[in-house]
C-alpha cells in the first residue's frame, strides 16, 4: 500500500529515534496531555501518535483501545506532510484520500480529523498531537492555534523524556573511556540473568591490567589513561555484537557475554580478548606493554543470581592473578574426579579455599639413628562437606589445571605459618609449594608476609616443591628462589627420583635438600641396584653440599638400609603418620 513519504523522511525517522520515545512506558504527563485535548474540544478521542517506518505508534491515547496501527491507515501520516499546518479533515467520508480507509469503514468510525505535527528542531514532523470524532465537525482558527500549542507542549515533553534517559544513562557511564560503568553492568547483567530463567544463557569475563599500577607511577596518569581508553578500545573489538563492555573499576573491565554462551564461546572472546591486548600501547611516542588476566563465570551454569555471576568470574579472576600474570581461569570448570569418582569442580575448591574447608596435617622427619624429630612437614587436607575428606593427590592437580595453586600454596603457607609459630621453639617446618607457581613474582612477597605476620623465623622454614615439568621460566623461577634463600628460608626438592630431570634441576635451581621419593625407598629392598642407586645419590648429595631425607619409610629393614649407607634423616609410617597438632590450634585467615 503506497502512502505520502516526507522528503525528509531519512532525516526525520533519525530525529524521532533520538528522543528514544518509541515503545517506552506510559507516560502520565502526556497523558494528560491527550486528556487535556480531548476535553477542550469535546472530542471522544485525543492522541499523541509518533510516525514510524511502518506504523504510527501512540505515545498517549485517550479513547482507543489501540497502541499503534499500520502507517498506511495513520491520517497522521498525511498530517506531518505539512509541519507548518494543522490538517483538519471534518468528513472523512467525503475525502477519497480516506474514505475507504478501515479506520473510516471500520472501528472506531472516524468521520472528523484534525491533527497538528509535532515539529523537532530542524524541522522533521516526528508525530501529531490529533483529535477524533466519530461525527462530522467544524474546526475554527482559534481551535487550530490551540492544537498546534498542545504539539509544542508535547514536543517540549519528549525533550524532557530524552533528556531524563541520557542523565540516567550518564550516572551509567564511565566518563574515562565512554564504557558503561558498574552500576550499568549490574543492570544489564541482572536482565541478562533473568532471560535464563527463560531458556536463555549468559557470560561474564572478568578482566584486569597485570601491571597498570606501575604504568600509573612511572609513566603518570595521564599515560594511565591512554592505557585504559586502549584498553578499552580493543575490548570492544573483540567481543561479538551484542557482548556489552564495562569498566568497573581503575583498571578493571568486565565483558558481559550475551546469549548463545557456552564454553566454547567463553574460550574464543577470552582468547580473542587476550590477542588484542598483547600489542604494547603507545603513550608519548613509547611503547607500554601491559597484559590481562581473566576470570570468566557462566549464567545459569556458575550462578542463577546476577550478584553471585560477578562474584564467581571475580573469583575466578582472583585465581587467574594468584597463578601468574595473563591467565585466563573459568569459574566452575570441571576437573579431577575425587575419591568417591565424583568430578570435583573448581569452583567448589576456590569456594573451600576461601571458606576455610581445609586444614593441615603435620608429618614427622626424624633422625634415623636416634628417632628424634627434626622437622615437621605440613599436608593440606580438604574436608568437602558432601564427599567427606578429600587427599591432596585428589585436589592439588585440580588447583593447578584451574589456575588455583596460587590461592591454595597461599591457604597453606598462611596457616602453616601461624600454626608453626605456635610449635616449641626449636621445631624446623617444611611447607609444599606448587612448582607451578614459583616463577610467579608473587611467591617471594607472599612468603615474605606470611613469615611476618607469624613471626616465624625465615631459618625454621623449608620449602618443598616437586620436581616437576611445570616449574615454568627457568630463569625467573631461579631468581625467585634466589631472593628466597636470600630471605632465610630453605629450598627442598621434593618427590626426588620420580621425574626425568632431577639432575638438571640440582644443577639449575639452588635446592638445599633433597627428599627420596617414596618409589626409590621401597625399591633399596626389592630392585636389584636399587640400594646401590640410593647410595649413589646419598653420595652424591654428599659432594655437592645438598641433605638428603628418605621418604615413606615404613619397616625398621627400610630405616636401617637407609642408615647404613649413609642416610641420617627420613620420614614415613615407621615413626609417625600425618595428623593434627596440639600446637596446631585453628589459625586466623591470611588477609591476603
Ligand atoms: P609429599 O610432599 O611427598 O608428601 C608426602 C606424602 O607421603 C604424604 O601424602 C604423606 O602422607 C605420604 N606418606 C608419608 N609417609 C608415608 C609412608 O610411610 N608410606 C606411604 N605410603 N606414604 C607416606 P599426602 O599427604 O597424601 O600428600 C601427597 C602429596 O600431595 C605430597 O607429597 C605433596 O606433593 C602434595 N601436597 C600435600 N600437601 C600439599 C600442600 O600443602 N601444597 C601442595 N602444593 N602440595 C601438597
Ligand atoms: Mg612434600
Ligand atoms: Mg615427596
Amino acid at each position: 500500500m503506497t502512502y505520502p513519504i516526507p522528503v525528509n523522511e531519512f532525516e526525520r525517522l533519525e530525529t524521532l529515534r533520538d528522543y528514544r520515545i518509541l515503545d517506552s512506558d506510559f507516560d502520565e504527563r502526556f497523558d494528560s496531555l491527550a486528556a487535556i485535548a480531548s476535553n477542550h474540544f469535546g472530542t471522544p478521542i485525543a492522541l499523541v501518535s509518533l510516525v514510524d517506518d511502518n506504523r504510527q505508534w501512540f505515545k498517549a491515547v485517550v479513547g482507543l483501545d489501540l497502541r499503534q496501527t499500520r502507517r498506511s491507515d495513520a491520517f497522521c501520516n498525511h498530517a506531518i506532510a505539512s509541519p507548518d499546518a494543522v490538517m483538519v479533515i471534518e468528513d472523512a467520508t467525503l475525502d477519497p484520500r480516506f474514505s475507504a480507509k478501515p479506520l473510516v469503514t471500520g472501528a472506531p468510525h472516524i468521520r472528523f480529523y484534525a491533527g497538528a505535527p509535532i515539529v523537532a528542531e530542524g524541522g522533521a514532523a516526528v508525530g501529531t498531537v490529533c483529535v477524533i470524532d466519530r461525527v462530522p465537525r467544524r474546526f475554527s482558527e482559534a481551535d487550530r492555534h490551540m492544537l498546534m500549542r498542545l504539539a509544542d507542549h508535547a514536543l517540549a515533553l519528549m525533550d524532557l523524556h530524552r533528556r531524563n534517559i541520557l542523565l540516567r544513562e550518564a550516572a551509567e557511564r564511565d566518563a574515562l573511556t565512554g564504557l558503561v560503568n558498574l552500576r550499568g553492568l549490574e543492570k544489564a547483567i541482572d536482565r541478562a540473568v533473568s532471560a535464563t530463567l527463560g531458556g536463555q544463557t549468559c557470560g561474564l569475563l572478568y578482566c584486569d591490567l597485570d601491571q597498570f599500577k606501575q604504568v600509573n607511577t612511572a609513566s603518570g596518569h595521564a599515560a594511565g589513561d591512554v592505557v585504559l581508553r586502549e584498553t578499552a578500545r580493543r575490548l570492544q573489538s573483540a567481543v561479538r555484537q551484542g557482548d556489552l563492555v564495562a569498566r568497573v573499576g581503575g583498571d578493571e573491565f568486565v565483558v558481559l557475554l550475551a546469549h548463545p554462551v557456552d564454553q566454547s564461546v567463553v574460550d574464543l572472546i577470552a582468547q580473542r580478548i587476550q590477542h588484542g591486548c598483547m600489542a604494547p600501547v603507545m603513550v608519548n611516542g613509547q611503547p607500554v606493554s601491559v597484559t590481562l588476566s581473566i576470570g570468566a563465570a557462566r549464567a545459569p551454569r556458575d550462578a542463577i543470581l546476577g550478584s553471585d555471576l560477578l562474584r564467581e568470574a571475580d573469583r575466578a579472576l582472583h585465581a587467574s592473578k594468584c597463578s601468574g600474570a595473563s591467565r585466563f581461569v573459568i569459574a566452575g570448570s570441571r576437573g579431577i574426579p575425587a575419591a568417591g569418582g565424583e568430578d570435583l569442580a573448581s569452583s567448589e575448591l576456590a569456594h573451600a579455599i576461601a571458606h576455610d574447608e581445609l586444614f593441615l596435617e603435620w608429618q614427622s622427619c626424624h633422625d634415623i639413628a636416634t628417632g628424634a624429630v627434626s622437622s615437621y612437614e605440613a599436608l593440606v587436607r580438604w574436608q568437602h562437606p558432601r564427599l567427606g575428606l578429600i587427599a591432596p593427590v585428589n585436589f592439588v592437580p585440580l588447583a593447578e589445571a584451574s589456575g588455583l595453586s596460587g590461592q591454595l600454596d597461599a591457604w597453606v603457607l598462611f596457616n602453616a605459618c601461624n600454626q608453626a609459630a605456635a610449635a616449641p621453639a626449636d621445631a624446623q617446618f617444611s611447607v609444599n609449594l606448587s612448582g607451578q607457581w614459583i616463577a610467579n613474582g608473587n611467591v617471594l612477597p607472599l612468603v615474605r608476609a606470611a613469615l611476618e605476620r607469624s613471626g616465624l623465623e625465615p631459618a625454621r622454614l623449608t620449602l618443598e616443591i616437586t620436581e616437576s615439568s611445570t616449574i615454568g621460566d627457568e630463569q625467573q623461577a631461579r631468581g625467585h628462589m634466589n631472593e628466597l634463600k636470600a630471605l632465610g628460608v630453605k629450598l627442598a626438592l621434593d618427590d626426588f627420583g620420580t621425574g626425568y630431570s632431577s639432575l638438571a634441576y640440582l644443577q639449575r635451581y639452588p635446592f638445599d635438600l633433597i627428599k627420596l621419593d617414596h618409589g626409590f625407598v621401597a625399591g633399596i629392598g626389592t630392585e636389584p641396584r636399587g640400594a646401590r642407586l640410593a647410595e649413589a645419590v646419598i653420595r652424591l648429595a654428599e659432594m655437592i653440599d645438598i641433605g638428603v631425607i628418605a621418604e615413606g619409610i615404613e619397616t625398621p629393614a627400610q630405616a636401617e638400609l637407609l642408615r647404613s649407607i649413609g642416610c641420617r634423616l627420613g620420614q614415613g609410617y615407621l615413626w609417625a603418620r600425618p595428623r593434627r597438632m596440639p600446637w596446631a590450634d585453628p589459625a586466623p585467615r591470611p588477609a591476603a
